[in-house]
C-alpha cells in the first residue's frame, strides 16, 4: 500500500514555516496538553467543571497575557500565540476559552487602556494565575448589538455608581477581577470590578450542553461604588471591547484548527480500523472524499491563520480579515467535528471518542466573539462599504 509522506495534519507544512522559538512553544504546549490536560478534560466535560488544577501549569508555561511585553509576562508574537491556542483547543476549546479570556480580554484591554497603577497592579498576578479575570459586554437582551448597552455608570463625587447585568461570562464566577463594559454620560468606557465589591454578584450559569469544561455564568451590578481608580482611562467608546474581541477572535482562528486536527486524527484511525462489508471503511471511496475534505478545510484554515498571524505581527491587521479568518475557520472545525462523529457511527457519540465533545463545544465557539452571521455581515460591509446590520 502507499503511504504518504507528509504530516496528514499539516498538509501544506506549515511548520516547516514556523521559526526555531514558535516550533518550541508549539511543542511545549503540545506536550503539555498532551500528559497533563487531554487525561481531565473528558471527565471535566462529564461533570460540567473547569479542571483548576491545570490553572498554575498554565500559568508556569507563561501562556497567560503571552503577548504583552513586560509585566512579568513572555511577550511572544502572534504566531506563538496562534500555536498556543491551536495546540490547547486540540484538548478541549474550554481550555483555551480560559486562556483567550484571561489573556486576550482581561490582561489586554489592562495593557492597552489601563493606568500605570493598573498594570501594575493587575498584570503580574494575572500572568502568575494569582488573579483570575473575566469579560463582561455581553448582556441578556443581545449580544450582537453591543452598542444597545443596558449596563450604565454615572459618576458620584470621585467614584462612579454602576447598574446593570452581563450574561454569558466566561470564568465569571472564578474571577477576581471583571473587566465590565458601561454606557456612560462620557461614553463606553471600561470597569475593573473586583470580587468583593459590594452591589457585585456572580451567578453560574449551569446545565449547558456546550463548553461543559469551562466556566459560564452571569454578572450583577445593584449599586456597585467603583473608583476612579477601577476605571480604564485610556477608552471612552466601543472601540475599546472591540479592539479586545479582534485579539480573542484572532486566537480563535487558530484554536479551532486544533479541535479540528483531534477530530480527523480520530476519524482516521476509526476508519482505518472499522472492517465493514470485508475491508476497512477508509478504503471506500465516499470515506475518502470526507477525510480528504475535512484536510482541505484544515489546511485552508491553517494557511490563512498563519497569514493573518504574519499581518497581526506586521501591526496592520484589519478586523474585517479577522472576520473573515473567525468565520471560515469556525464552520470549517464544526463541520469537521460533525462529519467526523458520523463517521465514526454509534461510537460518536460516545464520550469515549473526541469528536462530539468538539462538536458540542464549536456550537460554542462559532456563536460567541461574534456569531457566523455578523462575521459575515462585517466582511460585507468592507466589500461593500454599507452597513447591513440594521
Ligand atoms: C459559552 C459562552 C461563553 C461566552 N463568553 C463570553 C464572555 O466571556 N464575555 C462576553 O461578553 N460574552 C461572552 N459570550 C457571549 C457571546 O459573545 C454571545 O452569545 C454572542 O455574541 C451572541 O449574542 P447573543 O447570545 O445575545 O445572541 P443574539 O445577539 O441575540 O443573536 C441571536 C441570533 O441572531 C443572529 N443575528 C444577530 N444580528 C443579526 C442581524 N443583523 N441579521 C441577521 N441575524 C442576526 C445571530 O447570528 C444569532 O443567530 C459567551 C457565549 C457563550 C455561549
Amino acid at each position: 500500500m502507499l503511504k504518504s509522506k507528509l504530516d496528514h495534519l499539516d498538509l501544506f507544512d506549515v511548520r516547516s514555516e514556523l521559526a526555531e522559538d514558535e516550533l518550541m512553544v508549539r511543542e511545549s504546549v503540545a506536550r503539555f496538553v498532551d500528559e497533563q490536560a487531554i487525561p481531565l478534560m473528558r471527565e471535566a466535560f462529564e461533570q460540567h467543571t473547569f479542571p483548576r488544577e491545570l490553572i498554575p501549569q498554565v500559568a508556569e508555561l507563561g501562556l497567560l497575557g503571552s503577548s504583552i511585553d513586560g509585566y512579568d509576562c513572555a511577550g511572544l508574537n502572534s504566531i506563538c500565540y496562534g500555536l498556543i491556542c491551536q495546540e490547547l483547543e486540540r484538548g478541549d476549546s474550554g481550555l483555551r476559552s480560559f486562556v483567550s479570556v484571561q489573556s486576550s480580554l482581561v490582561m489586554y484591554p489592562i495593557y492597552a487602556f489601563g493606568s500605570d497603577e493598573q498594570k501594575q497592579r493587575w498584570l503580574p498576578a494575572m500572568a502568575k494565575a494569582e488573579a483570575i479575570g473575566c469579560f463582561g459586554l455581553t448582556e441578556p437582551h443581545g449580544g450582537s448589538d453591543p452598542g444597545n448597552m443596558k449596563t450604565h455608570a454615572k459618576r458620584d463625587g470621585s467614584d462612579w455608581i454602576l447598574n446593570g447585568s452581563k450574561m454569558w461570562i466566561t470564568n465569571a464566577t472564578i474571577a477576581d477581577a471583571a473587566v465590565v463594559w458601561a454606557m456612560t454620560d462620557e461614553g463606553v468606557k471600561g470597569f475593573i470590578v473586583e470580587k468583593d465589591m459590594l452591589g457585585f454578584t456572580a451567578q453560574e450559569i449551569e446545565n449547558k450542553f456546550s463548553l461543559r469544561a469551562s466556566i459560564t455564568g452571569a454578572l450583577f451590578f445593584d449599586d456597585v461604588r467603583i473608583p476612579e481608580d477601577n476605571v480604564l482611562p485610556g477608552v471612552s467608546s466601543l472601540k475599546g471591547p472591540l479592539s479586545c474581541l479582534t485579539q480573542a477572535r484572532y486566537g480563535i482562528t487558530w484554536g479551532v484548527i486544533g479541535a479540528a486536527q483531534a477530530c480527523l486524527d480520530e476519524a482516521l484511525r476509526f476508519t482505518e480500523d472499522r472492517i465493514l462489508f470485508g475491508r476497512p471503511l477508509s478504503h471506500t471511496q465516499t470515506i475518502q472524499i470526507r477525510l480528504a475534505d475535512m484536510a482541505r478545510r484544515i489546511t485552508a484554515a491553517q494557511l490563512l491563520s498563519l497569514q493573518l498571524g504574519r499581518i497581526k505581527d506586521r501591526g496592520e491587521l484589519s478586523p474585517a480579515q479577522v472576520s473573515l479568518a473567525k468565520w471560515n475557520n469556525c464552520r470549517a472545525a464544526i463541520d469537521i467535528a460533525r462529519d467526523a462523529r458520523d463517521m465514526l457511527g454509534g461510537s460518536g457519540i460516545s464520550a469515549e471518542y473526541v469528536p462530539i465533545r468538539h462538536a458540542m463545544n464549536l456550537e460554542s465557539v462559532i456563536t460567541y466573539e461574534g456569531t457566523e452571521t455578523i462575521h459575515q455581515l462585517a466582511v460585507g460591509r468592507e466589500l461593500t462599504g454599507v452597513n447591513a446590520f440594521g
